[in-house]
């Protein structure tokens, strides 16, 4: 006789539909040579998915929580080499780049008595962009956290790889919150990284241009700075135009690859590989850091690209068969569901792994259902491509033209001992002829058109 308990499970209810087998990740680099596999690191500080910036904010925090448990599902956690739960960044450690007193007011600063700190509010650019959320310092120091341990595990020597999709966010300032950025986890990772490694290329192939990493290392020509970015002047951060160079020590040090509207797989493929191939052979960095912003996707909430996840996937591999210690970052991507899967993707593509194109299971199916519970869905082709092949050949030309001087000044950017970081930051003060001169180029940029985000928000919500 059947008991009742037997014939009525919880997981045979209607609640728990089963939607069938699913793959889960399987090795390819180890089948070619188990002792190739490259070491990589995974840092997801606990409970960083669980912030909230506002409902009608475009920024969800919750996009980690579906990374990672795609991420999980697929069984990735078998191929990565180890797992971390980063502590959260201190203090002295956030002003290794950022202002005491910004950092003060982000340590103090609450929803509730906000009304206080009006000055400072407005003073560091906290406001629409940026909004005083419940528990926003604990956010900003948990992501710096995990980006600070990854950068410290390469400069350890144990992994090759470290990937932080909470970091990667490119827009935070010294003093100033910037573009759903409040602390500038990628200065704080590179300067970690420069204690070690001569030279740092910083790649990023958000949809918006890495404005604070490139304003951070402007001067220096020990970080390279590369960002792909869309760009019409009057696209947020309205920065990034292909004449922006460097300044000082740093002139020709910051490259930029300013597309517009549309650019599709084929097109940003043949660009990325032909420029980044280059910029690598003439600076040859040490490591490498990528800035993975999935906004660059076709049918995201703010962009207008058309990439699929498949060539944003193929960018990450690009770079990773480079061989050089690669630190990964997240940044932009505001359809949730999309940048989750690109994510979870592209840590198999670095774990050196292939997975299914059916999702695992996972307590967030819902988001995934309107597509079949796929991997790879089609995103291309909502936007109609501006760009030309007449267009990307200038660019393409003039980055070449931009990386010759570097031919001319190796003894600059080929030394190899490090000098201490405090000598870096204080040789990065500007003199006044430069910072007229920045600012300057700051008005041709049309820095007082610039659009925000929030701006952008309005066409979806
Ligand atoms: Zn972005």
């Amino acid at each position: 006789m059947v008991r009742t308990y037997e014939k009525y499970t919880y997981s045979g209810s209607p609640y728990f539909p089963d939607r069938g087998a699913y793959g889960v990740a399987e090795p390819i680099t180890e089948r070619v040579n188990p002792h190739s596999r490259r070491t990589v690191s995974y840092y997801f500080p606990k409970g960083v998915g669980s912030y909230h910036f506002g409902e009608r904010h475009p920024m969800k925090p919750h996009r980690l929580t579906l990374t990672n448990s795609l991420v999980m599902g697929y069984g990735l956690d078998k191929q990565i080499h180890e797992i971390f739960d980063a502590r959260p960044a201190t203090r002295e450690e956030l002003e290794t780049y950022h202002d005491t007193d910004y950092i003060e007011y982000l340590s103090r600063v609450t929803p509730q008595n906000q009304g206080t700190f009006k000055t400072e509010v407005e003073a560091h650019n906290c406001g629409e962009d940026c909004p005083v959320f419940a528990g926003m310092y604990d956010f900003c120091r948990k992501y710096a956290g995990g980006t600070l341990a990854a950068a410290r595990k390469l400069c350890s020597g144990r992994t090759d790889i470290a990937i932080n999709w909470s970091g990667g966010l490119h827009h935070a300032k010294r003093g100033e919150a910037s573009g759903f950025c409040y602390v500038n986890d990628i200065v704080l990772g590179i300067l970690e990284l420069l204690r070690y490694y001569p030279r740092v290329l910083y790649i990023d192939i958000d949809i918006h241009h890495g404005d604070g990493v490139e304003l951070a290392f402007y001067h220096t020509n020990r970080v390279m700075t590369l960002s792909f970015h869309k760009y019409t002047g009057d696209f947020f951060p309205g920065t990034g135009k292909l004449d922006d160079n460097g300044i000082g020590l740093g002139k020709h040090f910051a490259l930029n690859v300013p597309l517009k509207d549309g650019i599709d797989d084929k097109m940003y493929l043949e660009l990325f590989t032909n420029i980044v191939s280059e910029v690598r052979d003439k600076f040859q960095p040490s490591a490498i850091v990528l800035q993975c912003g999935a906004d660059s996707l076709g049918c995201d909430r703010l962009g207008a690209f058309n990439l699929s996840i498949k060539a944003h996937g193929d960018c990450v591999a690009y770079v990773r068969a480079f061989g050089l210690p690669l630190l990964v970052l997240g940044g932009g991507g505001y359809t949730v569901k999309n940048v989750s899967r690109c994510w979870a993707y592209e840590t198999a593509v670095l774990a050196g792994a292939s997975v299914p194109d059916a999702l695992p299971r996972t307590p967030y199916d819902a988001f995934f259902a309107d597509s079949g519970y796929t991997l790879h869905p089609p995103l291309t082709g909502r936007v109609d491509n501006l760009n030309t092949p007449a267009s990307l050949k200038k660019i393409v030309g003039a980055v070449r033209n931009k990386l010759r001087y570097l031919e001319g000044a190796p003894s600059v950017q080929m030394q190899e001992m490090p000098p201490d970081l405090q000598g870096l930051l204080a040789s990065e003060e500007r003199s006044a002829e430069e910072q007229a001169e920045r600012e300057k180029e700051d008005m041709g940029a049309g820095s007082s058109a610039v659009a925000s985000p929030a701006m952008d928000m309005d066409v979806d919500s």
